[in-house]
């Protein structure tokens, strides 16, 4: 039982864990939340939310919180606690030492997700234009960065075609690669409702996850074997190309008509049939045949997909493979159809955005576009490197090599979150200066040499940008326990540095954004708090914003079919490694739970667990519950077994909430071919009887 006393005063602000980003209020009585109650007027929830952001307070006064700033010259020396002047000129000095002895690309940063649009727009400015280089990247280099990549090729924006109330005017839900009733709960609730409308469900997925499961809802399930995702795209675009079903009206008049011919003759070949690659997908091809029919026939269809899609070496393939279906069918540019990536984290989409990768500057414009650049350096007052910077695994690998020395990261573990975590260890052992800028002292922090306490959701102004493009306010709710916000520690690094940057206000921050974004111009915080959240493209064209992309035309012109060969992963299985292993979440915790371990949430889930099909854990003599060891060719962990036939023989999985389950020391080094987005969801593994850890 939870004592609650009486609330003084709300403040309206939005969650900070997944993209769906549920508007609440924050009861409050004094700096004290006495409760967090889903906002009826939220654009995003409609008055609902989930376990996770109820309770999502509490990590703001966990006991584990770091408040005071930490340096130390070596990783093997204790940390010793100093003031915000001491730490900040402790870290400029390593950084522009840094500089002095490797060169300006010698350091370089990487934004957070987690954190607003201002504060990851102003850590991308500072590292261009204060540190010198492009060296920024984004934690969305490892779940959605194929995606961005993707979607700009065929549609040419990097974001989803729809906002969330356009389900309901949905006849066909096709999910691929997710499981939002688990990592997307709110917006799950929605999808069920019109399935339970009659709607109908197609899911593709390794496993029976809860979707398919769903009473009074009749899915199709599509049991894929991991990382075959883009052949069996390619096969249901064979049924609609080779049944006649193709929307020919649309694509004559919407895309480029002899790259359709190109592409149609592509997926035509018998090569790419349902029966063709049924042994390789483990798809029945007459279940994949009937898939085909529903989405291609059965009225407006909307595809959903999640990390399943985009964190494999075809992920960006597999982003094009949807495009083309969606454009195949005509089912783009009006409600109730579109391709909707559902984002992981709150602010994802607007991390991207802010220009967080090293390639683009805000809006994402290229480095390169001298005019576009030149925009920047008017508005900044500095010459910018027309360059394109290192991607984070390059920055690892520069680390290595004795090029890349001193790395800033706001608000991510990147040693608990990135793949391989022994070449991760390696990267950051051999850097001089390690910032870490966080709550807890996280997993990278252990080789950090300065920690510079961060803020919560609740302790800053700012703005989220959710799955739907839809930007929302975060409001200060409390006085920070640090002293500071995110984005004015940015500020004082810059300074501390010599580089100044000069905001008194996160408004004024959003101000600077919009007068260099085409697509946020007409974004500001008057206009959000008069509008409630806008999606952007807001701008004169469209001063309300925009909840449906690609009406009429697609922002690059003529959409863009692209041929999308399958190319089976290097993870192969074999003698030594015969199982497929693949990761997913569960309902009440978030990422690696840095901050759901530290709420109520925590009694929802003690450990992570492995899932095994009954035939392959008899072969193996393992019983439900016991412990297990799980190892891949990078590395070995334990955990407990759970006996399921939710996963097919041949197929293990688990979650990775939990610090103990060290799931990327099991993950290895292949990644997307595009972006270098990791293949976290497939790795070849051997299960073994453990005793425990
Ligand atoms: Fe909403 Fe996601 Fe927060 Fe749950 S975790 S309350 S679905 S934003």
């Amino acid at each position: 039982v939870i004592e609650i006393g009486q609330p003084e005063h709300s403040v309206v602000t939005t969650c900070a864990y997944c993209g769906v980003g549920c508007a609440f209020k924050a009861e409050m009585r004094g700096e004290e939340v006495v409760r967090m109650v889903p906002w009826k007027d939220g654009k995003a929830n409609r008055g609902h939310s989930c376990v996770k952001g109820r309770f999502a307070w509490g990590y703001t006064t966990h006991k584990e919180r770091i408040l005071k700033p930490m340096i130390r010259e070596r990783i093997e020396d204790p940390w010793q606690e100093v003031s915000w002047d001491e730490a900040l000129n402790f870290a400029a000095a390593k950084f522009k030492g840094i500089q002095q002895k490797y060169g300006r690309d010698a350091v370089g940063g990487i934004t957070s997700s987690r954190c607003t649009n201002e504060e990851t727009y102003l850590v991308q400015k500072l590292i261009r234009a204060g540190f010198g280089n492009n060296n920024v990247d984004t934690c969305a280099r490892v779940c959605h960065s194929p995606t961005g990549y993707g979607l700009s090729q065929t549609f040419g924006t990097s974001a989803g075609t729809q906002d969330f109330d356009s389900v309901e005017d949905t006849d066909v839900v096709l999910i691929i690669g997710a499981n939002p009733a688990s990592a997307h709960p709110v917006f799950a609730s929605r999808l069920k409702k019109r399935l339970r409308q009659g709607a109908r469900l197609i899911v593709i997925d390794p496993r029976r996850t809860e979707m398919v499961e769903s009473p009074h809802v009749k899915a199709l399930h599509l049991p894929l074997m991991p990382g075959t995702n883009v052949a069996v795209l390619t096969a249901l675009a064979h049924v609609i190309v080779t049944e006649g079903l193709v929307d020919e009206a649309f694509v004559r008049e919407r895309c480029d008509w002899s790259e359709f011919q190109d592409w149609a003759a592509f997926v035509a070949d018998s090569k790419h049939s349902p029966e063709a690659t049924a042994i390789m997908t483990g798809v029945d091809p007459k279940v994949l045949r009937e898939a085909a029919r529903i989405y291609a026939t059965g009225g407006n269809g909307a595809i959903y997909y999640g990390l399943g899609v985009t964190e494999h070496s075809q992920g960006s393939t597999t982003v094009i493979a949807i495009a083309n279906l969606a454009m195949a069918t005509g089912n783009i540019g009006r409600p109730g159809v579109g391709v909707n990536p559902l984002r992981g984290q709150n602010n994802v989409q607007g991390s991207c955005d802010m220009g967080s990768f090293p390639h683009e500057l805000p809006g994402y414009r290229h480095i390169a576009g001298d005019a576009v650049r030149e925009q920047f350096e008017a508005m900044w007052n500095v010459k910018l490197n027309n360059e394109p910077g290192l991607r984070i695994p390059n920055m690892f690998d520069a680390a290595i090599e004795g090029s890349f020395m001193g790395l800033y990261v706001q608000g991510e573990d990147i040693l608990q979150s990135d793949p391989n975590t022994k070449h991760v260890v390696a990267a950051l052992s051999a850097m001089e200066c390690v910032i870490v800028h966080d709550l807890f002292l996280n997993e990278t922090a252990n080789y950090a040499h300065v920690f510079l306490p961060g803020s919560t959701f609740l302790e800053k102004d700012g703005t989220f940008t959710n799955a739907e493009r839809r930007i929302q306010r975060v409001r200060k709710v409390m006085t920070p326990l640090n002293g500071y916000a995110d984005w004015e520690v940015t500020i004082m690094l810059g300074k501390a540095m010599g580089f100044e940057m000069n905001y008194t206000h996160p408004s004024e921050i959003m101000d600077e954004i919009a007068a260099l974004t085409p697509t946020f111009a007409g974004v500001s915080y008057a206009r959000l708090d008069e509008l409630g959240s806008v999606q952007w493209p807001c701008n004169e064209k469209a001063p309300e914003g925009t909840p449906v992309m690609h009406i009429g035309g697609f922002v690059r012109g003529k959409g863009k079919f692209i041929l999308t060969e399958y190319i089976a992963t290097d993870e192969r299985t074999g003698p030594r490694y015969p199982l497929l292993l693949t990761t997913g979440r569960i309902l009440s915790q978030y990422n690696v739970g840095a901050q759901t371990r530290r709420t109520e949430n925590v009694v929802w889930h003690a450990e992570d667990r492995l899932e095994i099909h009954p035939h392959d854990a008899e072969q193996r003599g393992v019983r439900d519950g016991d412990w297990v060891r799980l190892a891949s060719r990078a590395g070995e962990t334990t955990l407990r077994a759970e006996i399921t036939d939710r996963v097919a023989p041949g197929v293990v999985y688990t979650t990775f909430h939990h610090p103990d389950t060290q799931a990327n020391v099991i993950t290895t080094d292949f990644s997307d071919w595009a972006t270098n987005c990791p293949e976290y969801k497939v790795t070849a593994v051997q299960i073994s009887p453990s005793n425990g850890p």
